[in-house]
């Protein structure tokens, strides 16, 4: 993934990963993604509350 590598508070929820990190311009972002294989669902989003709903509340394809 095309992502910089400094995930922190990395937390899974079922089959999807929620971290969050720095993106070098001043904002946090946070982001969930989904480690099965053939899903690929990743999105970022502004806060961490709405990563961990998106994680939460995922409909998993694979
Ligand atoms: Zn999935």
């Amino acid at each position: 993934m095309p992502r910089p590598n400094r995930f922190r508070d990395m937390i899974r929820i079922g089959p999807v990963q929620v971290g969050s990190y720095y993106d070098g311009r001043g904002r946090d972002r946070h982001t969930a993604a989904c480690t099965a294989p053939k899903c690929g669902f990743s999105a970022d989003y502004r806060n961490r509350a709405a990563a961990e709903l998106a994680a939460r509340t995922h409909q998993c394809t694979a």
